[in-house]
């Protein structure tokens, strides 16, 4: 059985001056029906280069080199440019990085969402328009037949980012990638477009890929996450299990340095040191020059992404002992 998105060894590479940027580096995950899976990492991780290769919109000096991208059971990086067209915006949408800001400037909110509905769909001009102002309904706008009227600039972050959001929804997709949503929003509103994208999520059924540098984010929404490392997944598990298990040491790293789920004092923690050069990268593991467990073999040998328990797997030398495995290292 397939999920709705089964991502086999995608490797993605930028063909830079300096070298082979190797941005994502053989990674394989499912997505499940109605499923929200999180991607968290610190910038630079890949992250957004994995979400334009499902989108297949990597651009040179950028190339995927290697993979498959199965779209409920379709390999996507067989598709024509064409097909992917009809694809991109309907079955499977998503909304960018830093799209408050590409919003056009020059289109009503509502003809923006008109744009796509007119790609996509046979609906007349009029009934596009009333599928508009529907649409700003549902993510909250309120007075959506004025608002659709407006241009970006007279509408607050807030609700221009619900506007992407219901044009990225516009066609009912069947998975929708956010990339970094609520960045640019402070947290009253972060909450507030997360609380709509769960309702979306449930009316429309669809699946939903949720990028993000903030783990304190994908608790509250998602069911399963992947943590990403210099270009490769270093650690999956069920949201629940990973705060409770943690076996990368990166992805402890991570949790110490966000606040309490429950509130309470924010007790800071960076990890120290940097993502590495992803033009060269070390030998072994690409986490060993920052951690604190590293031995011999992690300075040699790259760990491969494994089942540690069900449903739980980690890239890490060290999370395969029995004795880091069997917990009492939280
Ligand atoms: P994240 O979204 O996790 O912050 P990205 O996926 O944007 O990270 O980037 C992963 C790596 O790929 C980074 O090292 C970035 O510099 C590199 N990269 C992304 N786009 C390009 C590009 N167009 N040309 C060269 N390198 C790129
Ligand atoms: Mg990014």
């Amino acid at each position: 059985m397939s999920g709705l998105l089964d991502v086999e060894g995608l490797v993605t590479r930028f063909y830079t001056e300096e070298g082979v940027v190797k941005a994502v580096d053989g990674n394989s995950f499912r997505l499940e029906e109605d499923e929200a899976l999180g991607v968290v990492g610190e910038s630079g991780s890949g992250k957004t280069v994995t979400a334009l290769s499902i989108m297949r919109l990597i651009e040179a000096p950028g190339r995927i080199e290697a993979g498959r991208i199965l779209f409920r059971g379709e390999d996507l990086l067989k598709k024509s440019e064409r097909e992917m067209r009809r694809i991109r915006g309907k079955d499977l949408s998503m909304v960018f990085q830093d799209s408050l800001s590409s919003l056009n400037p020059t289109l009503t909110v509502g003809a923006q969402i008109a744009r796509v509905l007119k790609h996509h769909t046979r609906l007349s001009r009029r009934a596009r328009w009333r599928r508009a102002v529907e649409l700003l309904a549902a993510v909250g706008i309120p007075e959506p037949a004025k608002r659709a009227s407006h241009y970006p600039h007279q509408l607050s972050g807030g609700m221009r980012q619900r506007a992407l959001i219901a044009m990225a929804i516009s066609c009912n997709p069947k998975l929708l990638i956010l990339d970094e949503p609520t960045t640019a929003l402070d947290v009253t509103i972060e909450a507030q477009i997360f609380e709509l994208i769960g309702e979306l999520k449930e009316e429309f059924g669809m699946g939903v890929f949720l990028i993000t540098h903030d783990l304190s984010v994908v608790a509250s929404f998602c069911s399963r996450v992947i943590i990403m490392y210099a270009g490769k997944i270093v650690e999956e598990a069920g949201v629940h299990e990973l705060y409770a298990h943690p076996l990368h040491p990166y992805t402890r790293g991570l949790l110490r340095s966000i606040p309490p789920l429950e509130g309470g004092e924010a007790r800071l923690q960076s990890i120290p040191g940097e993502v590495p050069d992803l033009i060269n990268l070390p030998p072994g593991c690409n986490f060993s020059p920052r951690c604190a467990l590293a031995d011999e073999r992690c300075w040699q040998v790259e760990p491969e992404l494994s089942g540690i328990t069900p449903g739980h797997r980690a890239a890490c030398w060290r999370a395969e002992r029995p004795a880091m495995a069997g917990g009492g290292h939280d």
